[in-house]
């Protein structure tokens, strides 16, 4: 009889671990506690706006490398959309100005002395700053090793920042900024080209991945929450989902993909981020104008990224706790005045959704930062994975896949 791998957790680290374990021919069952898959990053009907929508707008980057493996596994790179070369168009709202930052390919960074391809304002030595976020102090926020002031912070390292962190970069750990840094802009445009996944989450990241462990003989059990784990001496022993309870084999073993305030519940003496940021979604059922680009930054308004879709305007904003208290419509409101003087569309309000994810990444300030477990577990047949683990990147699909692979990487080798 061979070993199963039980995967708690059908998020995309739940979903790598089982596709990378599925694929080399191992047993595995994954346990999704709610009725669909994805986690924090699916698509679903909206009444209010009559379409499929994202949970939240997701923007990739080109350098995401285990993330377009995943998708290259499961057969779908070719849905994630972007420009051929990494561009970044930006509207000032207070100033009215546009621009747009063009990296070149390469790592020497030349398009900072080109002044119609860096930041309008800035020099090209101050870009010589950002060095010292490449390889920081350790235990430092980001607003301890640069100035987070001037034109390259507001018109560069904040929108990337808040964008990869999801926190306010002063108070960001120096380190995740540093491993976002590192892996995008210090690695050349060719790795900054910006992402989309055009025809919704799901249909990128989530069912294709559902077909494809259907195809390795993976099971995906929906509405299966875990109740309890059940240890013995140095392993576990059983799963318990209420109704019903597997015992685990001696080589059964079992990946743990669950939300941080999930795995504490159900690991004795667990450490993990007890801190989150907010994001705040807003979408709009109306035709993007045309030239509208697929991704636009947005300075100093409430809005930071507009995303168009067909049929739809949608909008970004990163650690937005701040708004969780506005009454829906007064945001709505707000928020579309703003993509309207953008946008140049007309002030009346389209039909609209405002979608507040709460607990939408962990805080990824160092204090946080130092509480991220790693995979390993005391006991041997327990690995725990997730975008809130140790990886060493902020919580992001990156981390969460980068998670899952390392987990099944430690149950391969056992
Ligand atoms: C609005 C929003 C915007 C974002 N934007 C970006 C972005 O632009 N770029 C980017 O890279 N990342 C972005 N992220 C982050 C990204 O979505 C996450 O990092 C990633 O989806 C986390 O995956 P995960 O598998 O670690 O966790 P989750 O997606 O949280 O998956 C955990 C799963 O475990 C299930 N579960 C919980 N308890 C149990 C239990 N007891 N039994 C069984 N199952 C259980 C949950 O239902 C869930 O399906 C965004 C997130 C949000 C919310």
């Amino acid at each position: 009889m061979p070993r199963t791998i039980h995967i708690i957790g059908a998020g995309l680290a739940g979903l790598s671990a089982a596709l990378r374990l599925s694929a080399s021919g191992e047993r595995v069952t994954v346990h999704e506690a709610t009725a669909f898959a994805g986690g924090r990053c699916r698509s679903y009907h909206d009444a209010a706006v009559g379409m499929t929508i994202d949970n939240g707008n997701h923007l990739l980057l080109s350098g995401n490398h285990a993330a377009l493996d995943y998708l290259r596994d499961i057969g779908v790179a070719d849905r994630l959309i972007g420009p051929p070369a990494a561009e970044f168009p930006f509207v000032d709202l207070l100033s009215r100005a546009r621009w747009t930052l063009r990296f070149n390919n390469g790592r020497l960074p030349f398009w900072i002395f080109d002044p119609t391809r860096r930041v309008p304002g800035t020099r090209a030595r101050d870009y010589a700053s950002l060095a010292r976020l490449v390889w920081p102090p350790a235990g430092k926020t980001v607003g301890e090793v640069i100035a987070c002031s001037g034109p390259l912070y507001s018109g560069l390292v904040e929108p990337l920042l808040l964008a990869a962190l999801n926190v306010d970069p002063p108070a960001a750990s120096a380190k995740l900024a540093a491993a976002v840094i590192r892996e995008t802009l210090a690695a050349g445009g060719r790795a900054c080209r910006p992402l989309v996944a055009r025809e919704g989450l799901s249909a990128t990241l989530i069912e294709p991945a559902l077909a494809a462990l259907r195809q390795r003989g993976a099971a995906v059990l929906l509405e299966r929450q875990l109740r309890a784990l059940r240890f013995g001496a140095g392993r576990l022993e059983a799963l318990d989902f209420g109704t019903e309870t597997i015992a685990l084999a001696a080589d059964d073993a079992v990946v743990l993909a669950v939300p941080p305030y999930a795995a504490a519940a159900l690991v004795p003496g667990l450490a993990v981020p007890s801190e989150f940021r907010a994001i705040v979604n807003a979408h709009f059922r109306i035709a993007p104008p045309a030239g509208q680009p697929p991704l636009l930054g947005v300075l100093n308004g409430t809005v930071q990224w507009i995303f168009a879709f067909p049929g739809r305007l949608s909008i970004t904003i990163s650690a937005g706790d701040r708004l969780l208290d506005s009454p829906r419509e007064d945001l709505a409101k707000t928020i579309w005045a703003e993509v309207a003087a953008v946008c140049e569309l007309p002030a009346e309000l389209p039909p609209w959704q405002i979608v507040r994810e709460r607990r939408a990444t962990c805080a990824a300030t160092p204090a946080q930062d130092e509480k991220r477990p790693g995979a390993e577990t005391a006991w041997r047949n327990l690995v725990i994975a997730g975008d809130w683990t140790n990886t060493g990147l902020p919580a992001t699909i990156e981390g969460a896949i980068r998670s899952g692979n390392r987990a099944a990487e430690l149950i391969a080798g056992r």
